[in-house]
């Protein structure tokens, strides 16, 4: 078996272990004699498999019962659309907080359906970095206060959450479960599966109950939180083989215990910037401050030089590293599932890399 490191942004690695559970399980599931995608959604099988991914995840997001869980279908774009849809009206405002190419990406949905201010605007600070708490500007009576916790193109990740006294809503896609988290400081929070909870195709939403109460019946059932809450969202058919993975890989998380995650993901992130701040060949585009546990994002001396090092590490099994089409430069996800091997390895690459490149691109 060949298996690369995959440091894709997403969809991206998975564990191993996982993989190999559901290839065991792919064809007779259990002794039902047949898969688990083919069986009814009705059915017993699936909705045990349905009510472990439930469970797992209140577990680990140490859910109060206050709050209602949704896997949904549309990814997290989708909730670009269903957060202003649900929590504001045509003439209300909602902040948003600018900082970078998802955040842009939310505030320009939510302004086809609401009025949107920014909060704080971030984007164009160079190296990139988040707002303080104490910089966001609120609107005044804002609907909520949205932002996104880590910024996957950009390789940046808020340390701190700031504090509002209007709903806080946050796009967690690209850290969710990478790190403990106080959920109650959030109002909403929602995440697409494929980056730390397994492959694309389901959307995770964790909702203040009376917040979703109030939306307007009006709204279209399949956009409407309240309708997916009162189905234990299968409102519709879910679906079902995303499901089914996501319950696999939040098993393992609870297995590896979140503590273990998260030092596991400092431990290699902090690995990557160590061999990036060596000396001035590589160069870190995010802010010492806020740089992404997640998303390492760096430049090399020319773009000649980032081709002809993202060409070299996919021969040495290192795949995936040429940063996003909008920023370029490279970007090395290292998500939840990612081993400390490959990070080991990446750095070596990259020493040995600068040892061949260096002089002749840095004169003096
Ligand atoms: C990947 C990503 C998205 C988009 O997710 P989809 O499921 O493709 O809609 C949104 N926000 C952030 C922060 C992301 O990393």
């Amino acid at each position: 078996m060949a298996r690369v490191y995959n440091f894709g942004a997403g969809p991206c690695t998975l564990p191993l272990e996982v993989l190999e559970e559901a290839q065991r399980e792919f064809l007779d599931y259990r002794g039902i004699g047949m898969s688990i995608m083919e069986c009814s959604h009705r059915g017993k099988a699936y909705q045990a498999v349905h009510d472990e991914a439930m469970n797992n995840l209140r577990q680990l997001l140490h859910l109060p019962q206050d709050y209602a869980l949704m896997l949904l279908p549309g990814g997290a774009s989708m909730q670009f659309a269903m957060v202003p849809l649900n929590l504001a009206s045509a003439d209300a405002t909602a902040d948003y907080t600018l900082t970078g190419s998802w955040a842009a990406k939310a505030a320009k949905e939510a302004a086809k359906i609401c009025r949107v201010h920014a909060a704080a605007d971030t984007s164009l600070a160079q190296p990139a970095r988040m707002p303080e708490p104490e910089d966001i500007r609120s609107s005044g009576n804002a609907a909520y206060l949205h932002l996104t916790s880590n910024e996957t193109i950009d390789g940046t990740q808020w340390k701190d959450f700031p504090n509002a006294d209007i709903p806080v809503v946050a796009d967690m896609s690209s850290d969710i479960l990478s790190r403990p988290l106080d959920i109650s400081r959030f109002d909403l929070i929602y995440a697409g599966a494929q980056k730390n909870l397994g492959p694309a195709g389901v959307a995770l939403v964790a909702v203040r109950r009376e917040l979703a109460e109030r939306a307007p019946k009006s709204l279209p059932s399949m956009l409407r939180y309240q309708n997916h809450i009162d189905n234990d969202s299968m409102l519709n058919t879910p679906p079902s083989f995303p499901v089914y993975m996501l319950m696999l890989v939040t098993r393992w998380i609870l297995k590896t215990g979140l503590e273990n995650i998260w030092r596991q993901n400092r431990d290699k992130s902090r690995l990557l910037y160590q061999e990036i701040d060596r000396d001035n060949f590589y160069r870190g585009t995010a802010h010492a401050q806020y740089r992404s546990e997640m998303n390492v994002t760096f430049r090399l001396p020319s773009e000649a030089l980032e081709k002809q090092f993202v060409t070299e590490a996919e021969t040495q099994g290192l795949h995936a590293l040429k940063g996003h089409r909008s920023v370029g430069g490279i970007r090395a996800s290292i998500y939840n599932a990612f081993p400390l091997e490959g990070v080991k390895k990446l750095c070596l690459f990259m020493s040995e890399f600068r040892n061949r490149n260096a002089a002749e691109s840095m004169p003096g």
